[in-house]
């Protein structure tokens, strides 16, 4: 039986043929949702039920049931409800539910819930499918808005968590061409095999990676052009529409930065490129005790400590590893595991684990630096210790991307991607969170459960992950200081 086109495969559709017809014929070969992927959609969820209570006369639909979602939105205005949550219409194949209408003197708003604080294309688009839905069975649309989240709200205030933003004019602009989007998606949707859509850089990681990605670029070498380090899509795009994706086949005349060419020069002659005597330099600067430093950090939608805004980052986590002089490593930890503020005693842990002296290793100091700044920030207390912190960071990161190339790098330089690489005998594979992105929903997860056991097992899983973090920079350390 043919599915619905609802809005998300609506955005799907205009972003990627192929990712339609594969939504709709083949689904079951989608990669798995993640941790951080479903906080995302739980935290959409807990922003629209919040933006639900500023409209007390709202009538929510309920019904999973598409069929009879459709007969009690129609029964509902019928009888004179003037604000409807999850309202649904059918038009043909197209069926789509209003986050919120609400009746006034001129007809009806539509209005969408987004867990966002600034307006994107996709948001348009949504309400450009919805206009023409309505407009379709003659329901007139007074203004079509989005709710958006309020960078300037401050919990625990949060009656002002939400602003409208009138987007009816430009709605009304690019509504004329949803009529042949959904022309064309039928038959998308109508086709025996799946259209032939090029794969590109952005168009399949982002915003998020594409859940077919693994199918699409199967056969995608793993040095490919794609993986040039900072090439920009426009040029890698054009290289694939050539059918340049090996590295050995780019045009000799290929414009390529210096770091793009001691990549490619790597992955040509298969051989690292280090330049030893630069990194000897790097490591001199390091001083013992030398603190090897990650934080984990969470930035709900939905502020949840006092004086926090929407979006705002805190730190819940590190983890410490300190190399002494005499080689002893030791190893510090804090995890916040209850729903309080963090912040402060998170602090103050660290300024006991981290002495006065020695430099502190991390990777990707501008994540590090920007959370010891919020600290100090919000404890002028502390903050000459935490600026203390701050200026002894050194960036393993930046020293390998300077001066370490490596073919099996495939172009990047995330821990992840440097670690089995260097240091073969460490993984994360044996670890249930494998990405930092989905640290903070472990958290949560943590935070919210009532199963005392389901605790501590994310209260394991998440001390395991951030150990290894700085464990695989000690370890990296070593292989740097043999280089
Ligand atoms: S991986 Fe890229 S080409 Fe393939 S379906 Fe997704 S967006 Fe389209």
């Amino acid at each position: 039986m043919l599915s619905y086109l609802t809005i998300a495969k609506y955005l799907n559709g205009i972003r990627c043929f192929k990712r339609l017809w594969y939504e709709e014929n083949i689904p079951e070969t989608a990669a798995p949702t993640s941790l951080s992927q479903q906080r995302l959609f739980d935290q959409r969820a807990e922003v629209k039920n919040h933006a639900y209570h500023q409209f007390p006369d709202g009538l929510h639909i309920t019904t999973e049931n598409s069929e009879i979602a459709v007969q009690e939105t129609e029964n509902a205005m019928r009888r004179g409800e003037r604000c409807l949550f999850e309202a649904a219409f059918r038009l043909n194949r197209t069926f789509v539910r209003c986050d919120i209408i609400q009746k006034d003197k001129n007809g009806w708003r539509i209005i969408e819930i987004r867990a966002s604080k600034r307006v994107k294309k996709e948001y348009y688009l949504s309400l450009a499918l919805l206009k023409h839905v309505l407009d379709e069975q003659n329901i007139s649309v007074s203004a079509t808005q989005l709710l958006l989240l309020n960078g300037e709200c401050v919990y625990p205030e949060l009656s002002n968590l939400f602003v409208i933003e009138d987007v009816t004019d430009t709605v009304s602009l690019i509504q004329k061409n949803v009529r042949y989007d959904l022309q064309s998606f039928e038959m998308i949707l109508n086709r025996e095999v799946a259209p032939n859509v090029l794969i590109g850089k952005n168009l399949c990681n982002l915003p998020h990676v594409c859940p077919f990605k693994a199918r699409c670029w199967e056969a995608v070498p793993k040095n490919s052009v794609f993986t040039i380090p900072r090439i920009r899509d426009p040029e890698a795009t054009a290289l694939a529409e050539n059918g340049i994706f090996h590295l050995p086949d780019l045009p000799t005349d290929f414009p390529l930065t210096p770091t793009q060419n001691i990549y490619v020069n790597s992955v040509l002659n298969n051989k690292p490129t280090i330049n030893s005597s630069a990194i000897r330099q790097e490591l001199a600067k390091l001083r013992y005790p030398i603190h090897f430093l990650d934080f984990e950090a969470d930035r709900p939608a939905i502020p949840m400590f006092e004086g926090f805004t929407p979006y705002q980052e805190f730190p819940f986590q590190y983890s410490c590893h300190v190399l002494h002089p005499n080689g002893e490593l030791t190893h510090h930890e804090y995890l916040h595991t209850n729903p309080t503020d963090p912040s402060l005693p998170l602090a103050k842990s660290l300024l006991s684990h981290i002495s006065d002296r020695g430099s502190v290793v991390v990777y990707n100091a501008i994540f590090e630096r920007g959370i010891l700044k919020q600290l100090a920030e919000s404890f002028p207390e502390y903050a000459p210790a935490l600026q203390s912190i701050a200026n002894r960071l050194w960036d393993q990161m930046v020293l390998l991307r300077k001066h370490y190339e490596h073919p099996d790098f495939c172009g990047s330089r995330s821990l992840k991607a440097v670690l089995p690489v260097l240091v073969p005998q460490l993984s994360y594979k044996h670890l249930d969170i494998q990405e930092g992105a989905d640290a903070p929903a472990a958290w949560n997860l943590m935070l919210n459960t009532n199963s005392e056991s389901e605790k501590q097992t994310w209260i394991k899983h998440l001390q395991a992950y951030c150990k290894m973090d700085t464990l695989a920079m000690v370890e990296i350390h070593s292989v740097l200081l043999a280089s």
